[in-house]
């Protein structure tokens, strides 16, 4: 089989696999293709891929001879007539917000894969690109959160007098969450945290954070792991104790999501205004409509000196290590894909595949497209 990797577009740094992993890749068997600069702003050169082991081209060429393409994001600005029937398209898709795409792929008779797509099971995890992207976002979001701060984040005790730790609460324990209190630990913070399911409570702990139970919170175990919505009544008392612990923080970092639906709002604009001044909250649901009510995507705003930072693409910033932690897991999805000898092998039996494939021969496949759209 021969994969093509392409060059991204816009403020994308990362690259979908970089020179380490495409010696990885070639052993499997495959060929190779990567488009002219595809890696550039992940400081890998072109050099660096020939002497890996595969070849370079311009993106025509590389999209006329590659039967999977492989991208960080999804193709959406390529000409849908440039793809042949049954070309397979590999990227995160973000299927909700690129539905119309999608149905373009599939009238086309395209084979998407979508990244995002690849069930939370303990066999998939080695491919789960969403903890590795959130592991980044967790990790950048307290080192921007301690550099906005007018505060030191760990305890000093100096001729100068004793400095007290900062207060860090953070909102939602998934993945970027958990990631986002062991680095506040480690930098010295005190921390604090909320999630709506009980699971996360022993790893809270573990990691040196205080769990913050808000009782009559609904979970679902037929949810994947993932949080549900919330009733009325307990939106109300999360409320009231998030404003409480918000309101003695010295940093907020919200991470909280429902897959499919806007983010929740945990912080509303009259919590905020009870914040202290010179606070910060770095709100990583941004894209999705913010956790808290005064986020705008992409911005760092002030608010009577409380400065909040709406930002969902963190990883797309550190191209380095997002770029090689994205390659790993694609290798890993790889390695289901194709038979001993390279050669693809989709076999819709499997249930990692059967869920990652989006649309395939006209279809929708996956069960998760097929809900989330609401086909
Ligand atoms: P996510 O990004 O969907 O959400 C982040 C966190 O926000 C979750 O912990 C969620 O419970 C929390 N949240 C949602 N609504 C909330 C509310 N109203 N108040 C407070 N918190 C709220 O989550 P994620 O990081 O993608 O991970 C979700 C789940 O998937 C976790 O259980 C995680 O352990 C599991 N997971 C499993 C695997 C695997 O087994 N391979 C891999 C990754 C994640």
């Amino acid at each position: 089989m021969v994969i093509g990797i392409l060059k991204e577009s816009g403020a994308e740094k990362r690259v979908a696999m970089l020179p380490g992993e495409v010696v990885v890749l070639k052993k499997l068997g495959t060929d190779i293709i990567v488009e002219n600069g595809a890696g550039e702003k992940a400081w890998a050169s072109d050099m660096e891929y020939l002497s890996a082991g595969a070849s370079v081209k311009g993106r025509n060429d590389l999209i006329a001879k590659s039967s999977l393409l492989l991208s960080v994001n999804p193709l959406i600005e390529e000409n849908i007539e440039s793809f042949s029937e049954g070309q397979i398209l590999c990227s995160v898709v973000n299927p909700v917000e690129n539905n119309k795409w999608l149905e373009k792929a599939r009238l086309r008779a395209l084979t998407v894969l979508a990244l995002d797509l690849v069930p939370r099971t303990t066999r998939a995890q080695s491919m789960d690109i969403l903890s590795s992207m959130a592991t980044v976002a967790g990790y950048k979001a307290v080192l921007a959160a301690a550099s906005l701060s007018p505060k030191f984040f760990p305890m000093f005790m100096s001729a100068a007098g004793t400095i007290k730790p900062s207060r860090v609460l953070i909102l939602g324990a998934g993945v970027a969450g958990l990631q986002a209190v062991a680095i506040a630990r480690k930098l010295g913070a005190v921390v604090e945290v909320f999630d709506v399911r009980s699971a996360v409570r022993e790893e809270v702990k573990s990691l040196g954070g205080k769990f913050i139970e808000v009782e009559g919170a609904r979970e679902d175990a037929g949810a994947g792991g993932y949080a549900v919505e919330q009733t009325d009544e307990f939106k109300e008392k999360q409320q009231e104790l998030i404003q409480q612990r918000a309101m003695v923080a010295d940093v907020v970092i919200a991470t909280a999501q429902i897959p499919g639906r806007k983010a929740p709002v945990l912080l509303l604009a009259d919590t905020v205004r009870k914040m202290k001044p010179g606070s910060v909250i770095i709100d990583l649901a941004a894209s999705s409509g913010g956790n808290c009510e005064l986020t705008e995507n992409g911005k760092t705003i002030v608010v009577n000196g409380i400065s909040i930072t709406g930002k969902s693409d963190y990883p797309a910033m550190m191209s380095s290590d997002a770029s090689k932690m994205f390659g790993s897991n694609v290798i890993n999805l790889v390695k289901i894909l194709v038979d001993k000898e390279g050669n693809l092998n989709l076999n819709m039996e499997d249930e990692i595949i059967n869920c990652t494939t989006a649309v395939r021969g006209k279809d929708y496949v996956s069960h998760r497209i097929i809900q989330l759209l609401n086909i």
